[in-house]
C-alpha cells in the first residue's frame, strides 16, 4: 500500500478540481505544484487592493449550466461582461466584430449596409474553402478588418504570417450584426469577486500541497508515494521529448502601478498594429469595478517559447498537432496516469473546457470503481 491513492502534479484548474472531487469521493490525494502559489494560470494577487491576474485577463464564460453552477459554489461571479477595445494606430473600434465595429469603420447604419459592405469586402473569397487563419479572415470578414484588426494582432500574438495559422483560432471571436459589444456569446460571464484564487484556496481546503515541488526534481521519489498519477503539466515533457518537442507560444508581462484611479477606462485594450510590440494593455480594476485611488496596468508581449519560459499556448497547428497524437497514443495506454488540461491534452482550452474535462474524466474514475 503506497501512502497515497493520487499524486496531482499542478494545482492549475484541472489538478485542483480532480484533488477536490477525488477527496470527497475519499480518495487520499496529494497535489505537488512547482510554483509558489496555487491556481495555475488563473492565479490572482491582491496589490494595492486590487486583484491582478497574474498571467494575462481571465474572463469565466461558459454555455453549460452545470459548469456554472459548479463553479458557483466556489465564488461569487459579478456581472463583468469582457468587451474589449481595439487600438490601430490612434483610431478605436470596438470588439469583437459587430455593429458598432461596422459604423467606425464605415459609417454604416443598418445590418444591410454593413452586410452588402462586408460582401463587397469579401467578394472574392466566396467560394473559397479556408485553409488558413488569412482566408478564414477574409472570407468572413473582408480585408479592412483583417488589415486593421487581426493581421498584425495575430502576427505578434502567435510569431508568424496568418498564413501559417490554424482557421479555427479566428472563428472563436463572434461576428454580428447587433450593437452588442460582448466578447462572448455564452450564456454565464463574469470575474469572481475578490479574485480567482480564493476559488482554489476552496477547491483545495484541507488537501495536503506542497509549493515549489517540480515532479520531475524527483519523479521516482514522487511515483513511489502514490497507486496513481495525474499529469497536468507539458506532454511532451512527461516522455522526455521522445517524439521531439512540442512548440508552445510564451508570453512576457510588464507591470506598472500608477498613481492615478482610470487609465484607459476599460479592462483590455487591444494593440491591433505592429506600431506597439505588445498585443493588449489590460487594467485590471475593471474586472470589479474597482474604485481605487491607485492602478495596476500589465502589458502583454508575446514571445517565441523555450525551456525557460512559461509555455502559455499550445501552437495546434498541423505539425504540432502530428506530433502530439504520437504522444497521445502513449498517454491513452498509461493504466495509471491521467493526463488533462491546457498541457498535458495539448489544446487552446478556456477555463469551463478543462473543468468540464476534469468533471468527466473524475466521473470515469467513479464509475470504474463502481
Ligand atoms: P494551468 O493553469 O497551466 O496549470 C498547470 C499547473 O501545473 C501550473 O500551475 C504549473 O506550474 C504546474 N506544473 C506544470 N508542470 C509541473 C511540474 N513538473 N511539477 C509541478 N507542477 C507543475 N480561459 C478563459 O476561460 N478565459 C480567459 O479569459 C482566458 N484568458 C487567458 C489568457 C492567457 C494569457 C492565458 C495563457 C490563458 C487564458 N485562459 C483563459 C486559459 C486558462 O488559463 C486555462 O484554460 C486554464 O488555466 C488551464 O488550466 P490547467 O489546469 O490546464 O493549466
Ligand atoms: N484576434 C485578433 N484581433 C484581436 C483579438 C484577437 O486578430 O483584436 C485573433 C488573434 O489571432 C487571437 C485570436 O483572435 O489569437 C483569439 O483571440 P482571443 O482574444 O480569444 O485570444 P486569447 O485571449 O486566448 O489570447
Amino acid at each position: 500500500m503506497k501512502k497515497y491513492d493520487y499524486i496531482i502534479i499542478g494545482a492549475g484548474f484541472f489538478g485542483a478540481i480532480a484533488a477536490y472531487e477525488l477527496t470527497r469521493k475519499g480518495y487520499h490525494c496529494l497535489v505537488i505544484e512547482k510554483r509558489n502559489h496555487i491556481g495555475g494560470n488563473c492565479y490572482t494577487k491582491n496589490i494595492e487592493g486590487i486583484n491582478v491576474h497574474q498571467y494575462g485577463a481571465h474572463i469565466f464564460h461558459t454555455n453549460d449550466k452545470e459548469i456554472w453552477d459548479y463553479v458557483n459554489q466556489f465564488a461569487t461571479f459579478n456581472r463583468f461582461t469582457n468587451s474589449p477595445v481595439a487600438n490601430y494606430k490612434g483610431e478605436l473600434y470596438n470588439l469583437p466584430f459587430n455593429m458598432n465595429t461596422f459604423y467606425q469603420l464605415w459609417k454604416v447604419k443598418t445590418p444591410q449596409e454593413a452586410k452588402a459592405k462586408i460582401e463587397e469586402q469579401s467578394a472574392e473569397y466566396k467560394n473559397i474553402i479556408p485553409r488558413n487563419l488569412e482566408e478564414q479572415a477574409l472570407k468572413l470578414a473582408g480585408k479592412d478588418i483583417y488589415t486593421k484588426l487581426i493581421k498584425e494582432y495575430t502576427e505578434k500574438q502567435w510569431g508568424t504570417d496568418c498564413k501559417n495559422l490554424p482557421a479555427f483560432i479566428i472563428k472563436r471571436l463572434p461576428f454580428r450584426f447587433t450593437f452588442d459589444n460582448n466578447y462572448f456569446n455564452d450564456k454565464y460571464q463574469g470575474i469572481p469577486v475578490g479574485g480567482y484564487t480564493r476559488i482554489f484556496d476552496k477547491l483545495l481546503e484541507n488537501i495536503e500541497v506542497r509549493l515549489e515541488t517540480d515532479y520531475f526534481a524527483d519523479k521516482d521519489y514522487f511515483d513511489s508515494l502514490a497507486e496513481n498519477t495525474i499529469y497536468t503539466g507539458p506532454v511532451d515533457l512527461f516522455y522526455n521529448y521522445c517524439f521531439g518537442k512540442l512548440n508552445y507560444r510564451s508570453l512576457r508581462f510588464e507591470n506598472e502601478l500608477l498613481e492615478t484611479d482610470n487609465f484607459q477606462g476599460n479592462a483590455v485594450i487591444n494593440y491591433t498594429s505592429h506600431d506597439q510590440k505588445y498585443t493588449r494593455i489590460i487594467e485590471h480594476k475593471h474586472f470589479e469595478f474597482g474604485i481605487q485611488p491607485k492602478t495596476y496596468i500589465t502589458k502583454e508581449y508575446p514571445q517565441d517559447w523555450n525551456d525557460a519560459l512559461e509555455p502559455y499556448y499550445p501552437v495546434n497547428d498541423e505539425e504540432n498537432n502530428a506530433i502530439y497524437l504520437q504522444y497521445k497514443h502513449l498517454a491513452e495506454a498509461e493504466a495509471n496516469v491521467i493526463f488533462g488540461g491546457r498541457l498535458a491534452e495539448y489544446k487552446y482550452y478556456d477555463m469551463h473546457q478543462v473543468i468540464g474535462s476534469a468533471l468527466a474524466r473524475m466521473k470515469k474514475i467513479e464509475e470504474k470503481r463502481k
